[in-house]
């Protein structure tokens, strides 16, 4: 049983997730962080992946134990300050796979086959003046993944149906059949299409460099749907204003919402507003579990996906 006004939630929701959290719990909302605090003692917050949480919040907050963030990527908690101050967290991985794997495959085709230009094409009534330009086929590519995880072999399982090698690249070899590489540039020198899977972390920061962004070449395609954090984008910008590589599609940039604007003017991008984890089924979910987790703390139980840091 979670008390009533227990819970801080802290940052904007959709309705979607609104709906299931006010089926099963009453919490205090704090949609805008620039105002103050609702006075109250919480002993938890409920917050996005996307709204970083603040030091300076969590200061006001005595009486804080529990942090449940909605999303499997957890670099938006200071867990430095909440390992120190043994407040535990948890997020929300593996419910979200299928909704990430689905856009991730949906980008890769509108990328190589420029479905957004071709409907664009159609919609403008170009097509009865000329013939759509031809584009890129997959089957018999090499795709390599960065980042071989829950996601990152959801991924891979489903590309195996569309006829091409798959390679990947992370800190550990996985038991799965695809070739290992040892590093990102060999990764990307192998690869016809690069997927990022992997997390924000102080190691993964510019990982997708102008060195690897080369290797990628000419002919190659980045898709991120990990974060905005791990390309360079100014070294991305250039190589694709420059065809250093063919394209590339983002559903994250490193700032959001509002992406350096170099890329609005490129005609080799698709860009998606951060949109990986939603569809109402997978949001639901995501936030069913974020609730689990707060019951399981206030039952004293264990968490069932804690952020272990
Ligand atoms: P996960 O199961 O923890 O997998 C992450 C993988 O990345 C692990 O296999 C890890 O390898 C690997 N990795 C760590 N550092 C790396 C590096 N330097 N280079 C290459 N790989 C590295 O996490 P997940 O559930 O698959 O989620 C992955 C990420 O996707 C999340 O952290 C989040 O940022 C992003 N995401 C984005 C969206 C979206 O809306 N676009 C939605 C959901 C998730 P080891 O196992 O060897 O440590």
């Amino acid at each position: 049983m979670i008390p009533v006004n227990s819970v801080l939630q802290v940052g904007q929701f959709p309705e979607v997730m609104q709906t299931a959290i006010d089926q099963r719990i009453t919490p205090v909302r704090y949609p805008d962080l620039s105002s103050n605090i609702p006075p109250g003692s919480y002993e938890s917050i409920l917050i996005r992946s996307n709204t970083q949480l603040p030091v300076e919040l969590l200061e006001k907050l005595p009486l804080l134990k529990m942090v449940a963030t909605c999303g499997v990527g957890y670099d938006n908690l200071p867990l430095d300050y909440l390992k120190a101050k043994g407040i535990k967290a948890s997020n929300t991985p593996g419910v979200l796979n299928d909704a990430v794997c689905e856009l991730a495959v949906g980008m890769l085709f509108g990328l190589l086959r420029r479905i957004p230009q071709a409907h664009e094409f159609v919609k403008s009534a170009a097509w009865s003046k000329g013939l759509f330009t031809v584009t890129t086929t997959l089957a018999g590519k090499c795709v390599g993944i960065a980042g071989m995880g829950r996601i990152g072999q959801d991924l891979a399982k489903r590309l195996e149906a569309f006829k091409v090698k798959i390679a990947y690249t992370g800190p550990s070899r996985k038991e799965v059949p695809y070739e290992y590489f040892p590093d990102i540039r060999s990764l990307a020198k192998a690869s016809d299409v690069l997927f990022l899977a992997c997390p924000a972390t102080p190691e993964t920061e510019k990982m997708v460099n102008a060195e690897v962004l080369s290797a990628l070449d000419s002919k190659g395609y980045l898709i991120n749907i990990a974060r905005g954090s791990v390309v360079d984008e100014a070294a991305l910008l250039v190589a694709l204003q420059q065809n250093i590589i063919a394209g590339a599609a983002l559903d994250v940039f490193e700032n959001e919402p509002n992406p350096n604007i170099g890329f609005l003017n490129l005609d080799n991008v698709l860009l998606t507003p951060h949109i990986g984890s939603a569809t109402s089924e997978t949001r639901q979910l995501m936030t069913n579990l974020a609730i689990d987790n707060l019951e399981a703390f206030y039952n004293k139980k264990s968490l069932l996906t804690e952020v272990k840091n």
